[in-house]
């Protein structure tokens, strides 16, 4: 079903009016996790200010350790919700386990799946039963076939509503978090019908990189950008190497339109 040979057509997927994988460009921001109510607030202000279609922010943190900032589940959602209603955004967050997906249903308009659960298969069936649009993020570790089939669980429930979100893989080199890998981007669009957008936040995992890995997605040919911003990183319960603060995402969504124009 995720295959060129299903649909030799891009699909576009309509989320609430933002359309994903057609001429725009669509981009989501927002903290690694929802810390407060000041935090989303000042976070969704920003995003909508650059000119962003989308609020991220994790409720449920799939964390290395148990013993860090876990994220406020229910209490993040309503403020996802709040910062909705306050600039117009749409709201996307990630769902851990079937609990997780009942609870935000409600709150968010798209889901998404971690790199952590790709493979997680009982939960991409479950989330192939909601008709909510998923962000479908690549595994540190499953190589584009593997990913590819792991959408196919969540469509032969039903849920087309698809975008991949190539986010870094695992290698030997060491300077970055992850390495991101462009290569999935035109690989993707000739195997796949399906959207496909980057995170270059997870795979540099250092502010630093985040515009160049940016301009290289899109001028690669990604559908969007899925990027983390934080009113204040240095404070940030999570990820707070790699969040950029109000102004640099400013500035990144000019340049990034730049290019975006000349393609
Ligand atoms: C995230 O987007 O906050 C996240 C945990 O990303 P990934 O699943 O790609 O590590
Ligand atoms: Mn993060």
């Amino acid at each position: 079903l995720a295959g060129r040979t299903f649909r030799p057509e891009p699909s576009v997927i309509d989320v609430n009016g933002v359309k994903i994988g057609g001429k725009e460009l669509v981009i989501m921001a927002g903290p690694c996790a929802v810390e407060s109510r000041d935090q989303i607030i000042a976070a969704a202000q920003a995003v909508k200010k650059a000119g962003a279609q989308f609020l991220r922010g994790g409720a449920f943190k799939p964390r290395t350790s148990p013993y860090s900032f876990q994220g406020l589940e229910e209490e993040g959602l309503k403020l996802l919700k709040e910062a909705k209603e306050a600039t117009g955004l749409l709201i996307i967050t990630e769902v851990t386990c079937e609990k997780a997906i009942e609870v935000a249903e409600s709150y968010v308009d798209m889901f998404q799946i971690g790199a952590r659960n790709v493979q997680n298969f009982q939960l991409l069936r479950e989330i192939g039963r909601s008709k909510k649009p998923v962000l479908f993020k690549r595994g540190h570790s499953t190589t584009i076939d593997e990913w590819l089939n792991a959408a196919e669980y969540i469509m032969s429930e039903g849920n087309y509503n698809v975008v991949l979100c190539e986010r870094g893989i695992r290698t030997f080199e060491t300077a970055t978090r992850n390495t991101l890998d462009i290569s999935a981007v035109p690989v993707v669009k000739s195997l796949s019908h399906l959207p496909i957008i980057v995170d270059p936040s997870h795979a540099a995992g250092k502010t630093q990189y985040i515009l160049p890995l940016s301009k290289a997605a899109i001028a690669a040919g990604a559908d969007g950008l899925i990027i983390e911003v934080h009113p204040n990183p240095k404070c940030a319960l999570s990820d707070a190497a790699q969040q950029l603060p109000p102004d640099d995402f400013y500035d990144l969504c000019k340049d990034i339109s730049k290019i975006a124009e000349i393609l």
